[in-house]
Parts: C-alpha cells; structure tokens; sequence
C-alpha cells in the first residue's frame, strides 16, 4: 500500500453546514472523519436566515452548546409586510411539536463555530484543500485528491460525503445530471453597519423581515446581533434593470433600496460592508443524489429559492440523515439510498417547492394577507416555515400541491376577498379529512367549499 494515501473511515468535502454535522455526528459515533475544505474560514457564504428545524440537528450532533454560547440573535419567527400591511408569524404558534426558535447570524462567524466545535471533538478539517479528483473504481473504498496551494494530497475512505455547497464537486467531476431550475430568478444583497442608536429609532429593530415589494420581488432585512444588518433583493431579473443601468453595484443596490417602503427611512443612507454581491441561477436539483461509495448532501443535493429560508435547514437534515444511514450500513444493516435517503430528501424538497411557487405567483400572499387568516391556519403554514415538511398530519404537508391553490382561490373568490373565517377553516378541514382528494381541479375545489358542497 502506498504510504502517502492517509486512511480514513469517511472523507466529507465542503465544511459548511452539511458537512459539519454530518462529519460532527459521525465523529461522535467513533468515525475516524477526514474533511476537506476549499476556503480558510471564516468565508463568506449566504443563507443567513436559520429555520428551527436545524436545531435539533445541531443538538444531535453535538454543535450546540457552543452555537448557544455566541449571543447571536434569536429568531422566533418572521415578520411580511406587504402595501404596509404587516403579518408576523411565530414558530412558538407550531402546529407540529419541535424547536419554536432559532436565529439569524453572519454565516462567516457561525460556520466557523459549528466547524470549531467539531475539530475540538476530533475531526480533522484541512482548510485551503480544494477536491480535485475523485476515483471510485476500486470495489471498497473511494480515493480523494486535494490541492494545497502548490502542494496535493490524497486520502482514502470507504465512503464520501459530498457537502461542498454550490460547488458540486462530485456533480461536476463525474458529469452528474444537475438541472436547473430555469425560472429567471436572481438575487442581490449585501451588510451594512448599523448603531444601536439608529436602531433604536424603529420598531422591533431586531425582528427578521420580508418586504413584497412586487409580487414576484421581495426585500429581506436580516439584523445581526454584531451590529450588521443583512440586506437583499430576490426575484424575477426584469426587476434588476437597475444593474445594466448603474456603474457599480452599490449604485445599483441604492436605486433598488427606494423600491422598498416598509423600513421607513431606516437604510435611507447605506454604506455597505462590502460591494452587494448578484447571484443567479442559484437554484438547482440533482436526479441522482447516491451511487457507488458516495452520498450528496445540502446545497450539492439541490437548492430551491432564497425565500422561506429553507437552505440550511435542508442541508443539515439531510448531512444528519446520510451519516445515519452510514453508521446503520457499517453497522451491517441493509441501507436503500434511494428509499431511505434520496426519496425522503426530495420528499421535503418538493413541499417546499408548492411554498415556493405559490409565494412567487402571489397564492401565498392572497392567503398570508387575508384578513380572515384564522389561528388554526397560521399554525400549520407556521409548521412547514419551521421546516417541519415531513409531518403528514399537518394538511399543510400532506396535501400541499393542493391546499395552497385552493385557499389562494376561495379567498380570491370572495366578494372584496375577504373570506370569512369558517369558509376558510372548512377548506383545510375538508383537506384534512380527505375530501380535498380527488379527481377535482382546484377551481372545482374551491367551488365545492363555497358552495358548501365539501365543508
Ligand atoms: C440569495 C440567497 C439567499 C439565501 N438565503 C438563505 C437563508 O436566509 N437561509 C438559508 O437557510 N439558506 C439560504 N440560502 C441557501 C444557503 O446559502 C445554502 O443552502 C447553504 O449554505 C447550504 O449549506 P451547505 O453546507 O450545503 O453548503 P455551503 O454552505 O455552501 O458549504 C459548502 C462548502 O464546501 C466547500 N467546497 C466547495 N467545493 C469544494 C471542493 N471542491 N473541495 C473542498 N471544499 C469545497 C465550500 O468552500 C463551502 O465552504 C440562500 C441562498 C441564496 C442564493
């Protein structure tokens, strides 16, 4: 055997959330886990806005204890403003059991403490190591390359998780199907400072907020408790004219700032950390999420839409469920990737993908602002915000290609829109007892609940 190929039991490309309590995790079950990291943290990466679902993944994983010693600050839920009409959702209001809390942080900061804590406990993290060649020939176990600078190593494992994010690795070495999502949305943002005197002169200074600003264009406000706020456009790119039309991108980020209204004069005057950032063609899925001595995790696996803030959520879900899946397969038991781990992944992914949709073609908005939103409703949506997209009691999950469609509807149907709250509520009892089945179209759904036929 050659001396220089190092051995370990499991290799994880990409030391972000994925990969970090993936390798945490299977650290703390005795593996001997080897993570090998492009950037030298802390970087730069995106996704900001936490869902409480990650928690107990952090806890499982041993994560965190540290994580709740960084004072970041808390996010109990989310607050939509839409033609000034506010709307805040609280995850203490969950209809499915599970953490009511979490936060929103710079990810620099937070993906160096989650990757801290698990080089404390034992993995070993190579930052500056980019993978750049990966053999899967052999029959029990993968070889990894790396490069240092000028320097390359490479190391051996029976088994790879690919957690590298946008950057795909695997994806892009073996040619992996990876379609696009096509939907000509894109994304700008960038920090700013602010003082906690010029915090203080605006309500809930701390509070997470979305901003409809058009239907399909929507503005975050993501405060930080180390006195920065995150801010940023996401939506169709016919509302980008502004970049083609300014020199910089701060210019252009100013003339999208006046597009907003819900802040007040709050970032009237921006000076921005850095140069706001564009990035397009973000979202993406993979077909084919498994094969032969690898698993791909979070981002690499798919992403969907900056909106609902569902990217780490999924990335640690998904990090957490393959090193399960790893230890039940070490352990001698029978893993099926494709209905243990790639079915349920998806599975979550296309709940979110209804939320998604329907936020952008404006259903989800008809029914966030309809002024007989009824307690039991916002509960169950509330649910599938926290994440919790697998519990199929929630109609919200179980019936979500269907239900949000349908309620958008009737509440549109209505004179004025303005349903009343029982027809509402009668619409998702109808979903929940199985009578929002069938052959029907929505239209004809929506039909039957105003008319009484279902309810
Ligand atoms: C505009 C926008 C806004 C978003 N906002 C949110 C939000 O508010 N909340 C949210 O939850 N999500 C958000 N997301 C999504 C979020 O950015 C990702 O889902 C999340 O970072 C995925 O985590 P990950 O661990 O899979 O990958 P990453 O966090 O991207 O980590 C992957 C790591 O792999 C490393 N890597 C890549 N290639 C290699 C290689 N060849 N060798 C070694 N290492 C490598 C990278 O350096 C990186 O550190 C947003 C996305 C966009 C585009």
């Amino acid at each position: 055997m050659n001396n220089q190929i190092e051995q370990f039991d499991v290799i994880v490309i990409g030391a972000g959330p994925s990969g970090s309590v993936t390798s945490a995790y299977l650290n703390k079950h005795g593996l001997k886990v080897l993570v090998l990291e492009r950037a030298v943290f802390p970087r730069f990466v995106i996704g900001e806005s936490l869902l409480p679902l990650s928690m107990g993944h952090w806890e499982e994983a041993g994560l965190l204890p540290d994580l709740m010693k960084q004072n970041y600050a808390i996010k109990r839920g989310a607050r939509f403003i839409r033609n000034g009409v506010v709307l805040d959702l609280a995850f203490a209001e969950n209809f499915t059991e599970g953490w009511t809390w979490t936060w929103q942080v710079p990810r620099a900061h937070f993906d160096k403490v989650m990757a801290d804590t698990a080089s404390a406990a034992g993995v070993d993290i190579r930052y500056g190591h980019e993978v750049t060649k990966v053999d899967l020939e052999a029959d029990d176990h993968a070889v990894v390359h790396a490069r240092c600078g000028d320097k390359t190593m490479t190391a051996q494992a029976p088994f790879i998780i690919d957690s590298s994010g946008y950057g795909g690795t695997l994806v892009s070495l073996f040619g992996l199907k990876d379609e696009p999502a096509g939907n000509d949305r894109m994304a700008m943002f960038t920090h700013v400072p602010e003082t906690e005197e010029h915090r203080a002169g605006y309500k809930d200074p701390m509070q997470i907020s979305f901003e409809i600003v058009e239907t399909d264009l929507w503005f975050w406000s993501i405060p930080f408790s180390n006195g920065s706020t995150s801010l940023g456009f996401v939506g169709h790119k016919r509302h980008f004219n502004a970049i083609e039309e300014s020199t910089t991108t701060s210019e252009a980020f100013k003339k999208m700032l006046k597009t907003q209204k819900g802040f007040g004069t709050r970032y009237d005057a921006p000076e921005f950390i850095f140069e706001p950032k564009v990035i397009r063609d973000y979202a993406h899925y993979n077909e084919k999420l498994h094969g032969k001595h690898y698993v791909l995790t979070g981002n690499c696996a798919g992403f969907l839409d900056p909106v609902f803030s569902s990217g780490v959520a999924f990335a640690t879900n998904s990090g957490l469920l393959a090193a399960k899946l790893l230890l039940k397969q070490r352990a001698g038991e029978a893993v099926d990737w494709e209905m243990d781990y790639a079915k349920p992944v998806r599975d979550g992914a296309t709940v979110f993908k209804t939320y998604v949709e329907t936020w952008y073609t404006g259903d989800l908005h008809t029914i966030f602002f309809a002024p007989e939103l009824t307690q039991s409703i916002k509960e169950q949506i509330v649910s599938v915000l926290a994440g919790y997209v697998w519990d199929k009691k929630n109609p919200f999950v179980a019936k979500h290609d269907r239900i949000v469609r349908t309620l958008a509807q009737v509440v549109r149907m209505e004179a004025g829109g303005t349903a009343s709250a029982g027809k509402l509520d009668a619409v998702t009892a109808a979903f929940a007892n199985g009578n929002g089945n069938g052959a029907h179209t929505p239209q004809d759904e929506s039909k039957d609940q105003l008319t009484g036929a279902k309810a």
